[in-house]
């Protein structure tokens, strides 16, 4: 096809001089003119100037592999046949020679020969005493060509695959630019851009893809990852808009009849961290527009306490209140407390977990609906379920950052009997970075628990090999003699038989070992529930001293008296998990330790080791996290749900990231369907990157 009637959606299979790649293009996800325009250069190589044949070969002693470009004479040509032909010719100038080994160019013998000036450009390595260059491009030269007529030129460095290597995707997107270019649009407004000394569209693409000097490239990526940054936060806000707009919520008012009539029934009085908290949570819950809050707070800090309060509010107003722990054990806890709480009064609780008798279930579900239950706690398993509701206020999602935008949507189906939409409250311990706070959840207004219960100290951390088991076990044992409690936890990340290995052969060495005559008891996800709750039961009445566990303990378990936790094969845990673990150990004002017996197998391992016992903050180790594994791991990019992002990267550009945030927020409430001259584009971005998963609405 012509060029001239090329356009943005062109197969590349039908442009002549691409179709021989267009396979392999289409390997890499590419298949039109505009897919080409938008893949990316990973970076920018500036290709050498012309340097003398012995600057090439200090270069060379000093970077073995470096990129050369050298200009010279062809003294010699020899041509060897055997598996591989191989043609061998010294280049020389007035400094020295370079030996450039041709492989497989058999043809190569006829078109080089004494006397023949050239530039050769490559990679230069040393062979023996030699200067080598293999395969190098060779550019035969006119003699009387000019030295340095050539200036140096930056080459982008594209995603490649082994069958198409970056110079055949250079080529390609060469063969299309101009053209190309000339048929994008803009997407954002001009007066912003010139607000935000953002590059044109057009302009930032030739810049990433032929850039005259480094800094182009750079200032391309700017605008390109804003631009990605700003279509996320304007849906986000979007959304934020619709909710605001078109949903009402429930007041639940705060009296402060209800307010004493609560506190009264809490066993302790409330950190100034834990008031604040309620303050902002309560102004939320009194007005009628759906709450959507993060409640975050290092692991202890009182977050429960906080639901709690919340709950009761909306108990009070006669309204019925959920809440999602992510494990029956935690489930069962958050029941247990909720009840010791509402002794004697008229507030109906129940949970849902997994494993009840058919018969017990289905009544609980229908004293749900019938409103006879006021407040629930259940599983997460639980929101697969047809549940309905009388009534419902308030969903309170316990220990779920990885709780996804669309998971959140999904909650918001079940309505009041009023048709309102219910308040939304998240609690996560693993502190959300900052970064992420901005992006994802960037919905949620953020509330932060800082401080901690009065008197708790920090438990201490040590990170021991495994030839020191027994040294630690003999430890533990005189701590154990004295009244404190333990958890051995033992991996198995998915609560598979791995785990159940485990656990009971730990427990049987144990037993039998280091803590024979102690009582050492196992808990694991697959236990009946019943067994499992007599366990949790026992080991809470302190008759039982160490509990061998599997991750079911990580989140949330709350044994005042365990101070002492070992955690085997440690270098298995991620971070954010190990400091979840350490956190069962850190509710006591007397001292908890947490000994990781992990090998370092891996650098990743090492450095997560190191972090781990480095500090015990919760914020810090979630940004050290973010380090190690990346955001996407972090916060499970599939859960949430939402496009990937291509340029912009959440670590490196945060400051982008904010002024994105701040901007899209104001742009929204100015114009909230994105449907002024000029919005076009990003509107089209916004609606087909995240119209989806956020459930935006498409108005107008
Ligand atoms: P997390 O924020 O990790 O969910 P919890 O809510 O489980 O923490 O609280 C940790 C422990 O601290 C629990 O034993 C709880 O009863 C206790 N606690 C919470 N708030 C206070 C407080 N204000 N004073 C004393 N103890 C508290
Ligand atoms: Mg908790």
């Amino acid at each position: 096809m012509p060029l001239a009637s090329l356009a943005l959606a062109t197969p590349l299979d039908a442009i002549d001089s691409i179709r021989p790649d267009a396979a392999r293009l289409a390997g890499l996800g590419l298949s039109s003119v505009e897919d080409l325009l938008h893949h990316y250069p990973l970076r920018h190589e500036r290709e050498e100037a012309e340097s003398t044949i012995a600057d090439a070969q200090a270069l060379v002693e000093a970077q073995d592999g470096a990129n050369l470009a050298v200009r010279g004479t062809i003294a010699a040509v020899r041509t060897r046949r055997g598996r591989m032909t191989r043609v061998e010719a010294t280049l020389e100038d007035e400094t020295g020679s370079v030996l450039l080994t041709f492989f497989n160019m058999p043809w190569l013998s006829r078109r080089l020969h004494p006397g023949q000036e050239g530039l050769a450009e490559g990679k230069g390595r040393r062979h023996g005493e030699l200067l080598q260059m293999v395969n190098p491009r060779f550019t035969p030269l006119d003699a009387e060509a000019p030295r340095e007529a050539r200036s140096s030129r930056i080459r982008p460095i594209y995603p490649a695959r082994e069958d198409l290597p970056s110079a055949r995707i250079e080529r390609a997107v060469e063969a299309v630019l101009e053209p190309a270019l000339a048929l994008v649009e803009e997407t954002l407004p001009e007066a912003y851009r010139r607000r935000r000394e953002l590059l044109g569209l057009a302009e930032s693409l030739r810049a990433m893809h032929r850039p005259e000097d480094l800094a182009q490239p750079a200032r391309a990526r700017r605008r390109l990852a804003f631009e990605e940054l700003l279509v996320m936060q304007l849906a986000v806000a979007m959304r934020r808009h619709q909710l605001r707009s078109l949903a009402r919520a429930p007041r639940l008012p705060l009296t402060p009849e209800i307010d004493a009539r609560i506190r009264a029934r809490l066993p302790f009085s409330l950190t100034p961290g834990q008031e604040g908290a309620i303050r902002e949570i309560s102004a939320d819950l009194a007005g009628d527009l759906p709450m959507n809050r993060l409640l975050q707070g290092d692991v202890g800090s009182g977050k429960t306490a906080v639901a709690l309060h919340a709950m009761l509010l909306a108990a009070a107003a006669g309204r019925q209140a959920l809440m999602i722990a992510p494990t029956e054990i935690l489930a069962e806890q958050h029941e247990r407390v909720l009840r010791a709480i509402l002794a004697a009064s008229e507030v109906e609780v129940c949970s849902i977990v997994g494993g009840l008798p058919a018969a017990v279930r289905r009544s609980r579900l229908e004293r749900l609906a019938s409103g006879e239950v006021a407040l629930v706690v259940g599983t997460h398993a639980l929101l697969g379920e047809s549940i309905s509701f009388h009534d419902l206020g308030l969903v309170v999602i316990d220990e779920q950052h990885r709780f996804g935008v669309s998971q959140r949507a999904a909650l918001r189906r079940h309505r009041g009997r009023d048709g309102t939409s219910p308040h939304v409250l998240v609690m996560t311990a693993t502190p959300i970075p900052r970064t992420l706070s901005l992006t994802l959840l960037g919905d949620l207004d953020v509330t932060t628990i800082a401080d901690r219960p009065p008197g708790r100290v920090p438990p201490a951390t040590r990170v021991v090999p495994p030839a020191r088991r027994d040294e630690v076990d003999a430890y533990l044992r005189r701590r154990l003699e004295q009244g404190e409690q333990a958890y051995v936890v033992v991996p198995a990340i998915e609560e598979g038989d791995a785990g159940l290995a485990a656990v009971s052969s730990r427990l049987a060495s144990l037993r039998d070992g280091a803590f024979r005559g102690l009582r050492v008891e196992g808990l694991h996800g697959r236990m009946p529930a019943a067994e499992r709750d007599l366990v949790m039961d026992r080991f809470r009445r302190r008759e039982i001293d160490v509990l061998v566990a599997t991750v079911v303990i990580e989140v949330g378990v709350d044994v005042p008296n365990a101070t002492l936790m070992v955690i085997e094969h440690a270098e298995r845990f991620g971070l954010a998990q190990l400091h979840q673990l350490r956190g069962r150990v850190a509710r006591s004002t007397r001292r908890g330790l947490c000994v990781a017996i992990a090998e370092a197998v891996t650098p990743d391992s090492l450095a997560r080791m190191e972090a781990f016992a480095s500090t015990d903050d919760g914020f810090r180790i979630a940004e050290l996290d973010l380090g190690i594994r990346g955001p996407g791991e972090l916060f499970g990019a599939r859960q949430s749900g939402l496009a990937p992002l291509r340029v912009a990267d959440l670590v490196r550009d945060l400051d982008l990231l904010a002024l994105a945030r701040a901007d899209a927020r104001e742009w929204i409430e100015r114009s909230p369907r994105l449907d002024a001259p000029g919005e076009e584009g990003l509107r089209r971005m916004v609606l087909g990157r995240y119209g989806a998963v956020l459930g935006l609405v498409e108005v107008g």
